[in-house]
């Protein structure tokens, strides 16, 4: 039986990485039915909507997508269908692993951390306003729940125990933030008796900066709340060799949604020079959550072969001798 996946192939490089992504899928000999949606800037354009009530039924239907990076509007105009997204699935855990591939030149060899981070709440509730008509001040409000504290602090312990990794880093600002930022550190410090096999500590977002500047092999699990997770999250993919190669998963109760940790890049949108392997090992998690664990297996070690040898990958890995996002795609293929 063939899986029906809903795909949103997104704005800017969203297309050509997509499109990349569904030819190596196919190519492991994987049948599936597309239920293309566009969303985003695209849907703006035809529909006058960036979220469609067609999109949100196709995820509901099929419970699985992979998305290409949607365009969001900078200080004015429509709010983030990626944090909507987030938000109509309740997609709590963005799962964003960093992990060194040889042949990237990167500021360190042998990295492997996965950053868990929290998606639904604190300073992405979209709860904002200018408090006076002369916009003379702006309030954004930031709620931590117990609830979704606990959810995410579990599922990055469960994460640690079942793929065999021993420790636990919690990531907060409770020196400062005493009532979100603590809550959240204290449910990660209650929890971690739990868990009694994995070593638990915590750090101050500030310094966590730093420690992953300096010396990023001392961290295995990163857990932490939304606005700290998503720039870390950056940060780790810049240590491996930058968003080219970074993957991330958005997990809830029984909706995933897969699509890179990068954005629409405009600036390279159209020149066919996006590196496609981020949304290809996101497609490769994707397949590992429905299973497929072998299709999985297969796609990362051709992305890593492809990337080791070093000939057939874009400008950003390679920009002495590159090759366009489709010959990237065609090198991951012959490897499969
Ligand atoms: P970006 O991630 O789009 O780009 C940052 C830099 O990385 C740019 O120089 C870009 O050229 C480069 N880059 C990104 N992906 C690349 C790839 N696959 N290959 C080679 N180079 C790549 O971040 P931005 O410019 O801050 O954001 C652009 C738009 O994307 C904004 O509207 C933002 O809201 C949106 N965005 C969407 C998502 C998402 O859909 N999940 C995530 C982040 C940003």
């Amino acid at each position: 039986m063939p899986y029906t996946i809903t795909l949103i192939p997104g704005d800017g490089i969203g297309k050509e990485i997509s499109s990349a992504a569904t030819r190596v899928i196919e190519a492991t000999g994987l049948k599936i039915d597309w239920d293309i949606h566009e969303a985003g800037m695209s849907a703006i354009e035809k529909y006058k909507d960036p979220l469609p009530q067609a999109v949100i039924d196709s995820i509901a239907r099929n419970k699985v997508a992979l998305k290409g990076p949607l365009t969001t509007p900078i200080g004015t105009g429509f709010r983030s269908v990626n944090v909507a997204l987030r938000k109509e699935f309740e997609l709590y855990s963005n799962l964003r692993p960093a992990k060194s591939f040889d042949g990237v030149r990167s500021r360190y060899q042998n990295v492997d951390l996965v950053i868990v981070r929290e998606n639904t709440e604190e300073f992405y509730s979209g709860i904002e306003h200018y408090v006076d008509a002369k916009r003379s001040a702006a309030e954004t409000i930031g709620i931590v729940t117990r609830t979704g504290s606990e959810r995410i602090i579990r599922f990055a312990f469960d994460y640690a125990r079942s793929h065999g990794r021993k420790k636990v880093t919690v990531v907060h600002k409770a020196n400062i933030l005493k009532y979100t930022s603590g809550l959240f550190l204290d449910t990660a410090r209650s929890m971690a008796k739990e868990y009694p096999e994995i070593e638990m500590n915590d750090k101050i977002i500030d310094n966590m900066a730093m420690q992953m500047v300096i010396n990023p092999h001392q961290f295995d699990v990163i857990v932490t709340t939304n606005l700290f997770g998503d720039i870390l999250s950056d940060l780790a993919s810049g240590l491996v060799g930058g968003l080219g190669i970074a993957p991330g998963a958005n997990l809830g109760y029984d909706t995933a949604i897969f699509e890179a940790v990068h954005g629409s890049a405009p600036d390279i949108a159209g020149k066919k020079i996006a590196n496609p392997a981020a949304i290809i090992l996101a497609s490769a998690m994707m397949l590992e959550h429905l299973g497929e664990s072998d299709a999985a297996r297969r796609i990362e070690n051709a992305v890593a072969a492809v990337i080791k040898d070093g000939r057939k990958v874009t400008k950003d890995l390679n920009p002495d001798h590159c090759v366009s996002t489709d010959e990237m795609a065609d090198a991951i293929i012959e490897k499969l």
